[in-house]
């Protein structure tokens, strides 16, 4: 190890104060996924090829989708739906303000301008009854965000595409689980998006994919996935090289060999992962059953919550409070979300304030999210509830 190196190691050391003693999340990726890998390197093809298939057949097949497409991000995955689907500048997407910034990040990309609607307070999603009045001739489509893993009641949302003649897209980068009244993700929709990202449920570091049952949007998203390419790497694989041409214009977005090895045994433990969470989210209600200053958001009859970040909401501005409690106690938490427009770029850009969308708002003040993931010890949400009970009485 040459002295620059194990300098840094050492002021990392240093400088690292905070000591996680109940981290806010942890993969548990190991031999499975690390034997997965070695063999795509045994094999000629790093980039898309075969392994990246087979995990779009099982992906789709999971989900009961005609169609899977494996692409880098849960962003690109959004701006390419909406590019498939012809909507760009001059068009207008209605989407929640409560949300990563990415789902409004992606509209600006595809040229299109999004349009906030507010959500309802007992579920964070988008309020799906302020809709129609949002809806303008420049309106081209909804981007709803199954918050936190929750379904939004897609029968009305697809009702009011039909009747306003309206494109949906899904960002579920939350939800690969989730059902509503017996609803999957895609089933209304013309693309449902999801994020393989570092913390998600299925996760392979920066990773994504969309899932669709129109064979013919399908063919449009496969050739934007690759600079609009006619043949790819693993025709040329196949058959030998074969002149291509480009007759669209497309993004490089397609996801690799070693990516989708990551994610292909995680499919097997998915329903397993899921059922750990459900334990844990059971064993959370009950440590903090009570709590005063402490909201649960509301899961509807008929949901099956997908369980990806357990976030709760904490009454009489006592949020803050917590939070330093927290990273004192070596507790990891993360505020999902500060609503979109309230961050910097939008304000200066759009003109939003405060006071605009005050319901997001109001939760983006309470949300605290708290350690979740399958392997977490249970003594850790313990320790998680004694730090809150102090503060929030009882
Ligand atoms: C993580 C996330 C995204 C972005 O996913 P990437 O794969 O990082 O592009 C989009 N929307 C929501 C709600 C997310 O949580």
């Amino acid at each position: 190890m040459d002295a620059s190196h194990s300098n840094c190691k050492r002021k990392r050391q240093k400088g690292n104060a905070l000591i996680m003693n109940v981290p806010f999340f942890m993969h548990d990726l190991g031999a499975e996924e690390l034997s997965s890998v070695g063999e795509v390197l045994k094999g000629p093809i790093l980039t898309t090829g075969e392994t990246v298939f087979e995990f779009e057949r099982r992906f789709a097949q999971y989900l009961g989708k005609k169609h899977a497409l494996a692409l880098n991000s849960c962003t690109g995955a959004m701006h390419l739906s909406l590019l498939a689907l012809d909507i760009g500048p001059g068009d207008e997407v209605i989407t929640t303000p409560m949300t990563f910034v990415a789902t409004t990040l992606a509209i600006l990309e595809a040229g299109a301008k999004p349009i906030f609607v507010d959500v309802e307070p007992e579920t964070g999603n988008i309020d799906v009854s302020q809709i129609q009045k949002s809806i303008t001739k420049k309106t081209k489509a909804i981007l709803p965000v199954h918050l936190y893993g929750l379904l939004c009641d897609m029968k009305p949302l697809n009702n009011i595409c039909q009747k306003n003649n309206l494109r949906l897209i899904e960002d579920a980068a939350h939800c690969v689980e989730g059902k509503r009244d017996g609803i999957r993700p895609g089933d209304l929709s013309d693309t449902a998006c999801f994020s393989f990202y570092a913390t998600k449920n299925l996760s392979c570091g920066e990773g994504g994919a969309l899932v669709t049952n129109d064979s013919e949007l399908y063919k449009k998203l496969k050739l934007l996935r690759l600079h609009g390419m006619t043949k790819t790497a693993a025709d040329r694989h196949k058959e030998g090289y074969k002149p291509w041409d480009v007759e669209v214009f497309g993004w490089k977005y397609n996801m690799d060999n070693i990516h989708a090895a990551l994610l292909l045994p995680q499919l097997s433990k998915i329903e397993r992962n899921l059922s750990k969470r459900r334990e844990l989210y059971q064993l959370y209600r009950q440590a903090l059953q009570d709590v005063p200053n402490l909201r649960w958001p509301v899961e509807p009859q008929g949901a099956e919550h997908a369980r990806h970040l357990l976030a709760v909401w904490l009454e009489n501005d006592l949020r803050e409070a917590v939070l330093q409690d927290f990273i004192k106690a070596g507790i990891g938490a993360m505020v999902n979300y500060t609503p979109v427009h309230l961050l910097t770029y939008f304000k200066n850009t759009f003109g939003f304030k405060k006071g605009d969308f005050p319901v997001a708002e109001k939760l983006g003040s309470e949300v605290l999210s708290l350690p979740f993931y399958p392997t977490m010890p249970e003594a850790h949400i313990y320790t998680v509830a004694q730090v809150l009970k102090k503060r929030l009485g009882k």
